[in-house]
């Protein structure tokens, strides 16, 4: 098999042969000095001699376009360029390239085309009652082909440290797995803005090519273009065609659009169209799960009771579980021990305000059994008779308001497996302390002999 150079050569050597006193690269400058640098290198800079046969000269451009453009435009010049040598009569033809071309992503495309956190996958993502309809529909989103106009745009909001970049990115992450050939665009509302503003200084329609040319566009936080009114009509726009030419638009924000401030009626309303999902603040069971898968991907064993403290005392945002989680591993790892409650409630005083001990439930159980002249046995029995029930609920409710344990911490200490018969007996006191007077009085006699 010939290479292509080895085809050059054979040519040079023809041409050597048939036409003397031509030479390609002397036909390159004469060229340059007729149609001038800057017109040189934009459309000659990369072209090939490939045959000079019979006056007739075969040269290669790059593509389609290249060759069309000196077709119609630099003939002429060409034809004077080898009017210069002493060849009478010249036919040219050009041809393109065969080599395949490769595909370069733009600096813009490469930034935000395609990057999409290995950590953020749906595999990752810890299925709870608070986010189990955002992540069905984020999940229904990557995985059709097709696009349902009923969730289109799909809209996710919720608290900060809910999860919605981590399900944006996870819709990314599928997508390129199943449908390798969707282009995915994922953009904060704050590179979005940056990079329309950039656009519009250097007058660039880069930008706005690459957003309508996507299948999926997700712009997180969108909270931030609100009282940006130009980024805001852009990205009007782009919504429009982009919803008109059936692709996907995913949003993030942390309101529902009714609230977001500062943002055209027209656009709010656009925002609402589709299917606007809310994330709820997660429940312990949730936190918990999510502790347990974060601790699977690491190296690290914490004790259950651990993690169990984190899920009861960190319940603002995931990121701050996780962070508290991090803060145990971190001090797991430098101290060489492996983090007993008692350490990890040492590790996270500053984060989480924990009361100190002055009671333990041991303590409680037997106030509250001396004040209603029970035995603790019965008392911790399955008894269901009224006044054993009664006081074990309010020593449950007691042992929350004056420890930190965690409700499975507690449900252990009365012998119950489950901890909800913890939370339940909590709520039931608390109403009761609440509006029955009597019951108040007997849990603050109660209160008073706890000192
Ligand atoms: P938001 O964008 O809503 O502010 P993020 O998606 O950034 O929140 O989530 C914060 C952190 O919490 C991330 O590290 C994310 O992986 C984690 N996280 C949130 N929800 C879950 C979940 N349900 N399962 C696993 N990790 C979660
Ligand atoms: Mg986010």
């Amino acid at each position: 098999m010939t290479t292509v150079l080895e085809n050059q050569a054979e040519n040079i050597i023809s041409l050597e042969k048939e036409q003397r006193g031509f030479s390609w690269n002397n036909f390159l400058d004469s060229l340059k000095s007729i149609v001038g640098e800057r017109l040189f290198n934009n459309w000659f800079i990369s072209c090939h001699f490939i045959t000079l046969r019979a006056n007739h000269l075969t040269f290669s451009v790059k593509n389609k376009f290249i060759r069309k453009w000196v077709e119609d435009n630099y003939k002429s010049y060409i034809m004077t360029a080898c009017n210069k040598f002493d060849i009478k009569t010249f036919e040219i033809s050009l041809q393109e390239e065969n080599l395949p071309e490769i595909k370069v992503k733009s600096k813009l495309e490469q930034d935000n085309l395609s990057q999409f956190d290995d950590k953020y996958t749906f595999k990752n993502f810890v299925v709870g009652s608070s986010n189990e309809i955002a992540h069905a529909a984020a999940f229904s989103v990557a995985d059709s082909e097709y696009v349902n106009k009923r969730s289109n745009p799909l809209f996710l909001y919720g608290n900060v440290g809910l999860g919605k970049t981590h399900l944006l990115h996870a819709i990314g992450h599928y997508t390129q797995q199943k449908f390798p050939s969707k282009r995915v665009l994922y953009m904060s509302a704050e590179k979005f803005v940056q990079s329309f503003v950039n656009a519009l200084m250097n007058n660039s329609s880069q930008f706005r090519n690459l957003l309508r040319s996507v299948d999926i566009l997700m712009i997180d936080d969108i909270q931030f273009i609100c009282g940006k009114n130009k980024t805001q009509e852009e990205f009007f726009n782009t919504f429009n065609i982009l919803l008109e030419n059936s692709k996907q638009i995913v949003i993030s924000c942390d309101k529902p659009p009714s609230y977001l401030d500062k943002i055209e009626e027209r656009l709010k309303s656009r925002l609402a169209w589709g299917l606007t999902v809310d994330i709820h603040e997660t429940n312990y069971e949730l936190r918990l799960g999510i502790l347990k898968s974060k601790i699977q991907h690491t190296k690290y064993k914490i004790q259950d009771d651990v993690l169990e403290f984190l899920a009861e005392n960190i319940s603002s945002s995931v990121r701050e579980l996780e962070g508290g989680l991090n803060k145990i591993i971190m001090y797991a790892d430098l101290l060489k021990v492996s983090i007993t409650l008692d350490v990890a409630k040492n590790i996270m005083k500053d984060v989480i305000n924990i009361k100190h001990e002055k009671l333990s439930i041991d303590e409680i159980q037997t106030k509250v059994c001396n004040y209603y002249k029970i035995s603790l046995k019965d008392m911790l029995s399955v008894s269901r008779k009224r006044s054993l029930v009664r006081a074990r609920q309010i020593s449950m409710y007691l042992a929350k308001q004056f420890t930190s344990y965690s409700l499975i911490q507690i449900s252990r200490q009365f012998d119950r497996k489950d901890h909800t018969t913890v939370l339940h007996a909590i709520q039931l006191i608390k109403t009761l302390y609440a509006n029955d007077e009597n019951m108040k009085q007997q849990i603050d006699d109660i209160i008073d002999l706890l000192g």
